[in-house]
């Protein structure tokens, strides 16, 4: 019989806290809240201390994996009191001209890169040539070239690189993409994902082309394409898209705010995908198949992540921030050699940004992009 323990472990989450699983007997899923994971911990420098760091720091309170142990700002201010806050002494905090040095760190295993997109490529390589593993926000890079580079740059420094994508280490997530490799959606025939939210202040990063590199897509979008990948669990063979703007002041030339693509996939399987910075409440994955469906929404969201199938509502939940899983999940990907069960390594990342570029390519020729 299918218990709680060979269900979580199945799933690679050995860290998750809070389960409840409809179709388990009444007794074998009475709540049961689970701790951090335990082994070595991964001792990590935070670079980029703004909004996403906040929260990926505070989660990582409740990692037992991965450790607060180096701190990489622009800001002195910033590094004073998060370095009070998190107990990480003067000596293993740097601004953006001298953290190389992190070489000469024993206490740094790991550098979280969690600046704007822009910045990426320059840290991953500088971080990888500091002698340091690296976990990179998405998106990794501006486009695919930047992805191989920062891939090739940590290959050749012996260290690993992994991106930031917390969805595939999300239960619910898990659940659909175990129930359609089990076949209990029967063959896939289409997806859909929706991602997007309307963008507040129009002076941020995010709607300046020389620091986002794009727009919706590559902020919020890229949460849709991703999620095709793993969800179908096959690789696009085409892309078509077309972009819809309504307020070319805030979103300028090169920075998207609404984008529709459609991929298609070796199997005939076919997506329709939106990404925008103009809508709210779209966050929503359907996959669809001759057996069954499953549905996430919201999808992508910080959580709580809602579902259901054809068998009935998803009725899985965790009691950890999505982000202290991650946490605890990377460390093992980095310490253990764990193979995750959706890959989040840095030619992940790359197949994204090679998309991102199909997609940026097929809005301005109007056509199909075959993809190799
Ligand atoms: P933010 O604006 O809140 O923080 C960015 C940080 O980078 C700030 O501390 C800022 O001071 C610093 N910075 C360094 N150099 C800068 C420069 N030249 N210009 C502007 N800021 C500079 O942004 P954020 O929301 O934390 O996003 C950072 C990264 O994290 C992005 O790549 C974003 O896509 C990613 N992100 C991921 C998730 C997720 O769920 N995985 C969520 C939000 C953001």
């Amino acid at each position: 019989m299918r218990t709680r323990r060979n269900f979580i472990q199945k799933m690679g989450l050995s860290a998750l806290g809070l389960y409840t699983f409809q179709g388990l007997n009444a007794s074998s899923f009475s709540l049961l809240k689970q701790k951090a994971a335990d082994g070595p911990v991964l001792r990590v420098a935070l670079m980029g201390l703004g909004g996403y760091a906040t929260r990926v720091a505070e989660s990582m309170q409740q990692s037992g994996r991965a450790k607060i142990t180096g701190l990489i700002s622009g800001t002195p201010e910033k590094l004073k009191t998060w370095g009070a806050k998190y107990n990480v002494p003067e000596k293993s905090r740097y601004n953006y001209e001298n953290f190389d040095a992190i070489r000469n760190n024993p206490d740094i295993d790991a550098v979280y890169v969690i600046t704007p997109n822009a910045l990426h490529h320059n840290q991953v390589i500088r971080s990888a040539r500091a002698g340091k593993h690296v976990i990179c926000e998405k998106p990794m890079g501006l486009n695919a070239k930047e992805g191989r580079e920062m891939v090739e740059a940590c290959k050749k420094a012996g260290k690993k690189l992994l991106v930031g994508y917390r969805m595939h280490f999300e239960p619910l997530t898990l659940e659909i993409h175990r129930m359609r490799t089990a076949g209990e959606l029967g063959n896939i025939k289409f997806f859909q994902g929706l991602s997007g939210f309307r963008l507040g202040d129009p002076t941020q990063w995010r709607v300046n082309k020389a620091l986002a590199g794009g727009g919706a897509l590559m902020d919020i979008g890229i949460y849709a394409l991703n999620g095709c990948r793993y969800m179908v669990g096959e690789e696009p063979v085409w892309v078509t898209a077309q972009e819809t703007k309504t307020d070319p002041v805030k979103f300028k030339e090169g920075v998207d705010e609404t984008i529709t693509f459609q991929l298609g996939f070796p199997s005939g399987v076919t997506a329709s995908c939106l990404s925008s910075y103009n809508m709210n409440n779209l966050d929503r994955f359907f996959l669809n198949g001759d057996k069954g469906f499953a549905e996430l929404q919201p999808a992508s969201s910080y959580g709580p992540i809602k579902g259901r199938t054809h068998k009935g509502p998803l009725d899985i939940s965790s009691d950890r921030p999505q982000q202290a899983v991650q946490m605890d999940e990377m460390a093992a990907i980095i310490l253990d050699d764990k193979k995750p069960v959706i890959p989040v390594d840095g030619e992940e990342g790359v197949r994204d940004l090679v998309l991102i570029d199909a997609i940026y390519k097929a809005v301005k020729t109007g056509g199909m992009i075959k993809l190799g």
